[in-house]
């Protein structure tokens, strides 16, 4: 087969159990503490031995031999990342599996690698503009094998959520801990309330457990004064005791806590509760983030974005490019085919952008019909390359209007690249947009670099 002997002698030696991971029903699911890759090829010696691989690794590997196949798996249950044939059946038939996984409804954002003989230049845009984080070439040997599966599934493993906890019982405090601390929850325990404020600066939590009864300023107190603190009222805040009279239920919400639960405290209530909220937060702080119409960050999440990868591309010397489009006359298609075709226009180009491109490359929509690309590593070269093939996709995409008509849209781009046209996000702005400008009087439809 194509894959080294190593494979092999690994798997001979393998002794590592693993356990089915749980399925991810719903928001709340538990997660499989351990990593799963969907491997999609259909060379079954490849699908055998990356199999066999997984299992002396921590990472847990599935098999599919179709574009189906895969988008039936992965609906079904979790998956962390996935690796295809960017040959599957034939010339650039993993591409074409690559784009239905991420049109699948919850999987736009699925990490992807690619496995492909040559691995050229060509290969390498066609990979990075279907969503590939990776490129694996073929045949690759275990050690090889091992670090792709690694790097895919570390990609999509949620951070962790970080809990404070505020009791003057250093019991309670363990308690909590015990009951609350898992792989997907850190939890810090505080004793002295007074030392609150300097508590959430420096462990910034996502939840916060307080007990009521204290010496000194009681929970009540507490939460009101986070409250009346912009940065810390929308901080979930559950509040600990052993009343749970209706007076103290009234006062709870008076103070402004999400949620309250009684000592002694049951593990499984404690679990549940908390884990809802941090959800909730997570869920309300993702939508305050993203456009609701094309589903892309916002302006300012998108900068945050771009800046936070330029600092790392600076770090590793590595290129990063920032692009600029925008929708050609979209003036007169709003004329012309009604404002809502015009709405459904960049709901479309929203969608495309999202489920094209890499999980780490940051995807915005600037304001009305403009939209931003951060591209981590692509020098503005590779970035026209693979822009080039969503603009190429988008002149192919049709539309209906208002009035039942159908019509086509282009764009156009500038690019600009780090270091080479500025180190700051700022500096990079103004290019992009002075490029952007110069393919709008070239003519539009085309990428300026
Ligand atoms: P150019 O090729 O030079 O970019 O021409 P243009 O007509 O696209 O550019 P212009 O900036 O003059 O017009 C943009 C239009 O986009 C104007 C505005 O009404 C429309 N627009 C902005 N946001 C939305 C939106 O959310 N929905 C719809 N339907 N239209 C929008
Ligand atoms: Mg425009
Ligand atoms: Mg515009």
């Amino acid at each position: 087969g194509l894959v080294d002997v190593t494979f092999r002698e690994l798997a001979a030696t393998a002794s590592v159990q693993v356990t089915p991971p749980a399925r991810k029903e719903g928001p709340s699911a538990v997660l499989p503490t351990e990593g799963v890759l969907l491997v999609v090829d259909e060379d079954p010696a490849v699908l055998e031995e990356a199999e066999r691989l997984g299992r002396a690794h921590v990472v847990r590997v599935l098999s599919a031999r179709t574009a189906d196949e895969a988008v039936v798996l992965a609906r079904r249950q979790w998956v962390d990342g996935v690796l295809i044939h960017m040959h599957l059946g034939g010339e650039m038939g993993g591409i074409q599996a690559a784009h239905e996984l991420r049109s699948t409804e919850g999987l736009g954002s699925l990490p992807l690698g690619f496995t492909g003989v040559s691995g050229g230049l060509e290969d390498r845009v066609a990979a990075a503009h279907a969503g590939g984080s990776l490129f694996l070439p073929r045949p690759f040997t275990a050690t090889d094998f091992a670090a792709a599966a690694e790097r895919m599934v570390a990609a999509r493993r949620p951070e962790r959520s970080r809990v404070l906890v505020v009791d003057d019982d250093p019991e309670a405090i363990a308690a909590l801990v015990h009951a609350l601390a898992s792989e997907q929850i850190e939890v810090v325990g505080l004793g002295d309330a007074h030392r609150l404020m300097e508590a959430l600066a420096e462990h910034r939590p996502d939840l916060l457990l307080l007990d009521v009864q204290m010496p000194g300023p009681s929970g009540f107190d507490l939460c009101r004064i986070l409250r009346s603190m912009p940065a810390w009222q929308e901080l979930p805040v559950l509040l600990i005791t052993a009343h749970l009279g209706l007076e103290f239920r009234l006062a709870a919400f008076q103070a402004g806590a999400d949620d309250y639960i009684s000592k002694p405290v049951l593990k499984e209530e404690l679990r549940a509760r908390v884990q809802a909220r941090l959800e909730r937060a997570r869920l309300s702080r993702e939508r305050a983030e993203r456009d609701a119409l094309t589903g892309l960050m916002l302006r300012r999440p998108f900068i945050e974005g771009v800046r936070s990868r330029l600092s790392e591309a600076q770090r590793q010397q590595r290129p990063l490019s920032l692009c600029f489009l925008d929708v050609d006359h979209f003036k007169r298609v709003n004329d012309k085919y009604g404002h809502l075709a015009g709405d459904r226009v960049l709901t479309r180009l929203g969608r495309l952008l999202g489920a094209r491109f890499r999980r780490e490359d940051v995807r915005g929509r600037w304001g009305g019909e403009e939209f931003v690309v951060g591209l981590l590593g692509e020098t503005a070269a590779s970035a026209k390359a693979i822009l080039s093939r969503t603009m190429a996709e988008v002149a192919e995409m049709t539309f209906d209007g208002d009035g039942g008509e159908s019509f086509r849209v282009t764009m156009s781009a500038g690019i600009a690249e780090s270091p080479g046209d500025g180190a700051t996000m700022e500096a990079l702005l103004r290019v992009a947009d002075a490029r952007l400008n110069r393919a709008k009087t070239n003519g539009r439809n085309r990428i300026e670099v």
